[in-house]
């Protein structure tokens, strides 16, 4: 017990929800790129859903708040208000990462700067020496303040902090190294400070499998919930299913159609206008619609639309001037809907399609039908009774099936498929360099016989809808074979597991003609191989329980050798990344060179470097992979 002397007592302040703090002590300055009209004290009227985000930052139970956001809504503010109130109430190390430095710099200048110096509170807790008050770093009276670009791992990697701002991490580069990159270097800084640490990040999401969307997905979710201006039921406002706009008559100008949209309540069917909308927002309210993974990770995901600046004719003439362009539309559904994209359903293969491919380029079996370099990789299958191949001619932009058959035995690949040779275009004798075999039948023969042949590259097919392989290719090491018994003499296989339907998408993709590579058959192919082509079709899962389904391939008709053969070859091809690059070069550099030589110069002949043995050799170093630096999760 503490005994309190009446005639001076101690009163302690009564602590204020941080939104409020945020109120009474930020202030917005003319220095600042905010809105007009906005100058002043903060204030959370504007906004009124940062109250429920301020709320999460400051709730002791939560240690991670993800808030997914389009454009306009005033939430990257929210984040440097927040960093200031940790500054001046809660000291402690901050560390805020932006794309890359140069943002982080003129983010730090342009608005957290001015936000400091100008909000008498926080100002107070600058030291009087100016040397302490950079760009890149804020020396304080009771902590420090770090601005980092998440394209610089090792300052990311140096610093402790308790409290991180994360922003606009979908624009943080991909490293390739390290799938998790940025994000999760930072967060390891935190986990020092345990249960204590803060995490903000926020990003205009981009596609679904990105950073941003995979992190709300974890959480508890929550949206903005706002009660119907006519019959009082709330709903989280949805593009599609509520905003409202006739197109039918064709007379009419976009901006005409926009301007007369509204939004429907989806209960009551009345329509709500702008003014509704604003005083709706005013009473809105964050409900959680799903169960965290994580009990201290609340996330929140907000469209455009709620902010009270943005109209609805805005929103509706912005979908009309994206909706015939794929990127723009895109970009609507990005930065309006703050929603991910999600890629239209992928198309089955089917016959036309095969035969469309067939006629776009049409050559014999056995000949590499161009003349720029390229690699020649097999896919092997194996039967019961004889094994299925495919070989392919493989360029940076060109996919050819250049041969294909049956081999009666394994010990066919070496005494028949690597002794052919292929003539290209430009007369050169060319040889298949590696062969992928899928181990997937005769486990036991496949092991031993790719010990012996180091040009052979065992995969395995993974299968099922659901898939927790997170890369297209996972190596792994074996050391012995399927009964058990070691290789011996310290002798291993890199196994490559393929992703059970990323390849098969790309060769749906490829034969669609809307990926990136064009596939091409040779005039050889019959209609058996037609046939195990179109052997597993797309089927979609069940919706779960948030109403989210998926796409897989099925199994519809055996046998499917050839489209495993040709789903292998993409991932060969994936595989062989750098060397297509590589042979691009030298192709472009070989065309430069018979151009020099056209005109009269004096140029070595390109016959010096046997463009087949550089391709073999290039593959070997793509191949060198080391399984142990690659997780099968
Ligand atoms: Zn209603």
């Amino acid at each position: 017990m503490i005994s309190i002397n009446i005639e001076t007592p101690y009163i302690q302040p009564p602590r204020l929800p941080l939104w409020e703090w945020v109120e009474q002590n930020i202030v917005l300055s003319l220095r600042q790129p905010v809105a007009r009209g906005s100058y002043g004290y903060y204030r959370t009227d504007m906004v009124p859903y940062a109250r429920g985000i301020f709320d999460a930052l400051e709730d002791p139970s939560l240690t991670r708040v993800t808030v997914v956001k389009g454009a306009q809504l005033g939430l990257t503010l929210l984040g440097y208000c927040w960093v200031c109130y940790c500054i001046s109430q809660d000291p402690d190390p901050v560390l805020i990462v932006m794309p890359n430095a140069d943002i982080a710099r003129s983010k730090s200048q342009q608005n957290m700067m001015p936000l400091i110096e100008d909000s008498p509170t926080v100002a107070a807790q600058l030291t009087t020496d100016p040397d302490d008050f950079k760009k890149s770093e804020y020396i304080l009276r009771r902590c420090a303040v770090n601005w980092i670009g998440a394209n610089s791992p090792a300052n990311l990697a140096s610093r402790a902090s308790r409290y991180l701002l994360l922003d606009e991490t979908e624009k943080y580069p991909v490293n390739v190294k390290d799938e998790a990159g940025a994000v999760w270097l930072a967060l390891e800084r935190a986990k020092t400070f345990e249960d204590f640490m803060k995490v903000l990040e926020t990003s205009t999401p981009v596609a679904e499998h990105g950073h941003i969307s995979q992190s709300y997905l974890e959480g508890d979710r929550r949206q903005y919930n706002v009660p119907c201006a006519r019959c009082g039921k709330p709903f989280v406002i949805d593009f599609k299913r509520d905003f409202k706009f006739n197109t039918k008559v064709k007379s009419k100008r976009v901006d005409e159609i926009a301007r007369d949209a509204f939004i429907e309540c989806p209960s009551c069917n009345k329509k709500l206008n702008d003014d509704d909308k604003e005083r709706m927002v005013d009473d809105g309210k964050w409900v959680a619609e799903a169960k965290t993974i994580d009990p201290k990770h609340a996330t929140f995901k907000l469209p455009s639309w709620y902010a009270k600046w943005v109209t609805i004719a805005q929103v509706v003439q912005n979908f009309l001037q994206s909706k015939d362009d794929p990127s723009r539309l895109q970009n609507f559904v990005n930065s309006t809907c703050g929603d991910w994209w999600r890629e239209p359903p992928k198309k089955e293969i089917s016959l036309a399609a095969i035969r469309d491919r067939q006629t776009k380029h049409v050559y014999a079996q056995g000949v590499v039908p161009t003349s720029d370099d390229c690699v020649l990789l097999g896919t092997t299958d194996i039967q019961q009774s004889h094994l299925v191949f495919h070989v392919y001619a493989l360029t940076l932009r060109a996919h050819y099936l250049i041969d294909n058959g049956y081999l009666a035995v394994i010990d066919d690949i070496d005494e028949q498929l690597m002794q052919r040779s292929y003539i290209d275009d430009a007369g050169r004798e060319l040889f298949v360099t590696k062969v992928l075999l899928d181990t997937g039948y005769d486990t036991m023969k496949a092991y031993e016989y790719a010990l012996r042949h180091p040009y052979i590259m065992p995969i395995k097919g993974e299968k099922g809808s659901k898939t927790r392989q997170t890369k297209p290719v996972a190596p792994s090491r074996i050391e012995s074979f399927p009964n058990g018994k070691l290789f011996g003499g310290k002798r291993s296989l890199t196994l490559f597991h393929i992703h059970p339907h990323f390849f098969k998408d790309q060769l749906s993709s490829a034969i669609n003609s809307s990926g990136e590579v064009g596939i091409f058959f040779h005039k050889g192919i019959d209609s058996e191989f037609m046939k195990q082509m179109t052997g597993e079709v797309l089927k979609e899962t069940k919706p779960d329980k948030y109403g989210k389904t998926e796409l897989y391939w099925e199994v519809v008709r055996r046998p499917q050798d050839d489209f495993d053969c040709g789903q292998y070859s993409f991932a060969a091809r994936h595989l062989a990344q750098n060397t297509l690059m590589k042979l691009d070069r030298m192709t472009t550099k070989r065309r430069e060179l018979d151009l020099q030589e056209k005109a009269g110069n004096d140029t070595p002949s390109t016959e010096e470097t046997p463009e087949a043995q550089a391709a073999g050799i290039g593959i070997m170093d793509d191949l060198s992979v080391d399984p142990e630096s690659v997780s099968l999760t």
